[in-house]
Order: C-alpha cells, then sequence, then structure tokens
C-alpha cells in the first residue's frame, strides 16, 4: 500500500509575510521526516510523532518550543495521540516544562495503564520515565513574550498536527498546541482531547483539527469527521460536512486534516489560513 501523510500549522489569521518562508520550510521538514519514516517501512504512529516533534521545535508554531503563554505567562501544553490499528490513545493536558509533549503524550500510551494525565501529575509521570525537561523559560519565545505583552491574543495560527497512512494500512493521528493565549492557567482545550481534536481508526479514517478549542471540544469535531467517512464516503466532502457541522453548531472557526484508509485526502477550514504539507497525486504540496 503507498502510503500517505499530512502534517499541518494551525488554522487562524493570515501569517504575516516576513513569517511565511520560515513557516513553509517548517511544515516541509516536518513532511520530510514523517515521509521518511514512512516509505522506509515505518509505522504511521511513529510518522506523526517524529512530523510532531519537528514542529514542536520550531520556533514559529504555537507547540513546544514557542508556545502561546498563559495569563500567567506560563507555558501549557495539550497533545493527543491515537494509533487507529489499535485504538491505544495518549494525551496530556496543561502540563509545563516539558520539551516535547507528543513523547509524553506517546509515553502515557505505551504505559497503558491510563490515557490522559494532567498537569502536575503528567509532569511527574514524564519525569519518571526521563523524558527531557525544559525550564519554563527555554519554551519561551521572544516573538510569543512580546505578544502575550501586548495583550494580543487573536488568532495567529500555530498549533500542529499530522495524520498518517502507513504501507501496512494503520492510520494514525497527533495534535500538539500550546493552547490560545492568555488563557487561564489550567485551561485544557481539543488537542488534548480524543474525539475533539484527534481521532484514527485504522478502517475509516484518521483526524487532526485545530481552531476554536471550546466549540471543537462541543462539536466532538475529529471523531465527527471520521464518522462521516464510515462506509468509504468521499473525504473532502466529509471534511466540509463536519466543518459545516461545527460551524452551524457553535460559528467556530477551525481547520481539519483527514486521511482515509486509501490514502485519500481532505484539508478544509473557515479561518483565514491554515498551513499544511502533504502529498497530492505524486506531487509535494506545502501551503501557509
Ligand atoms: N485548538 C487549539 C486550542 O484551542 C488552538 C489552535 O488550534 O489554534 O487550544
Amino acid at each position: 500500500m503507498t502510503p500517505a501523510l499530512i502534517v499541518h500549522g494551525g488554522a487562524g489569521a493570515a501569517t504575516p509575510p516576513a513569517l511565511q518562508a520560515e513557516r513553509r520550510s517548517g511544515l516541509t521538514a516536518a513532511f520530510e521526516v514523517g515521509w521518511n519514516i514512512l516509505v522506509q517501512g515505518g509505522t504511521a504512529l511513529d510518522a506523526v510523532v517524529q512530523a510532531t516533534v519537528t514542529l514542536e521545535d520550531h520556533p514559529l508554531f504555537n507547540a513546544g518550543l514557542g508556545s502561546c503563554l498563559t495569563e500567567d505567562g506560563t507555558v501549557e501544553v495539550d497533545v493527543s495521540l491515537m494509533d487507529g490499528t489499535t485504538f491505544q490513545t495518549g494525551a496530556v493536558g496543561a502540563v509545563r516544562n516539558i520539551k516535547n509533549a507528543i513523547q509524553l503524550a506517546r509515553a502515557v500510551m505505551t504505559d497503558g495503564r491510563h490515557v490522559f494525565l494532567v498537569g502536575e501529575g503528567a509532569e511527574r509521570f514524564a519525569r519518571e520515565h526521563g523524558l527531557p525537561h525544559a525550564a519554563e523559560d527555554e519554551l519561551i519565545t521572544e516573538r510569543q513574550y512580546q505578544r502575550w505583552q501586548a495583550q494580543q491574543t487573536t488568532g495567529e495560527p500555530g498549533t500542529v498536527g499530522a495524520v498518517a497512512l502507513d504501507s501496512a494500512g494503520g492510520l494514525a493521528a497527533a495534535t500538539s498546541t500550546g493552547g490560545v493565549m492568555g488563557k487561564r492557567s489550567g485551561r485544557v482545550g481539543d488537542s488534548a482531547v480524543i474525539g475533539a481534536g484527534t481521532y484514527a481508526d485504522s478502517t475509516i479514517g484518521a483526524c487532526s483539527v485545530t481552531g476554536d478549542g471550546e466549540h471543537i471540544i462541543r462539536a466532538t469535531l475529529a471523531r465527527t469527521a471520521v464518522e462521516l467517512m464510515r462506509g468509504g464516503k468521499d473525504t473532502a466532502q466529509a471534511a466540509r460536512t463536519a466543518l459545516a457541522h461545527l460551524t452551524r453548531q457553535t460559528q467556530g472557526e477551525a481547520g481539519l486534516i483527514l486521511l482515509d484508509p486509501f490514502g485519500r485526502s481532505g484539508v478544509v477550514y473557515n479561518a483565514e489560513s491554515m498551513g499544511a504539507a502533504f502529498r497530492s497525486e505524486g506531487r509535494f504540496v506545502v501551503r501557509i
């Protein structure tokens, strides 16, 4: 089976021209990392995790390094990960001081006792599993600090996510974010919530979502989009219908990426822009 991969860099206001080239190259690098895993016969799960690590490490995306700040000026990240073949999931919410929270979500998944850890308990779990610690200010970029100081809470994109299909037919999905600028400490958004921000079922499809977390949770958007593909229904149409459902139900702004077990893709958003990188009909496409 031919593998497939989509990575996204968040939906929201248009990326300022000065940042466009760097964001485009970040998405390209993340795609290449995931794609190399898939073409070498690696799993969809490894591909989405490593693509997400690449974007968490990139300072211009709102995940890991470069995350938005809370109202208290701290970084708290939300992440979720799902393997569509085993239905294993791992998620963490409102976690501080962790360099790559996607690795923490994966450790939660592998450990298997629980599926969702938050706050201090998740941080303790990270220490116990030897995951790289980051001092608070190591994750804060000058750019995000200035946006926070200016109380610039409106919608620059930057949440990251990926969906992949591997050569064995497995689907997986991942999403990682610093959330929304100026959020209350302790707020957890859709990116940590399986069924809202992330969902995968290898018999139907995989989805990663970005946008207004409170609205996306209410619409259980990722699961809704995947269910709309049940029975082999058209992927792009399912993505559009899911988004229309969100708009009708909550007036929320969002974007989502979808893949089905045949590698058919859907990338839709109702925000001004959404960054994404994928292959379509054998050609690589990156847009911001
Ligand atoms: N969905 C994320 C959240 O609400 C933010 C985003 O995707 O831009 O935390």
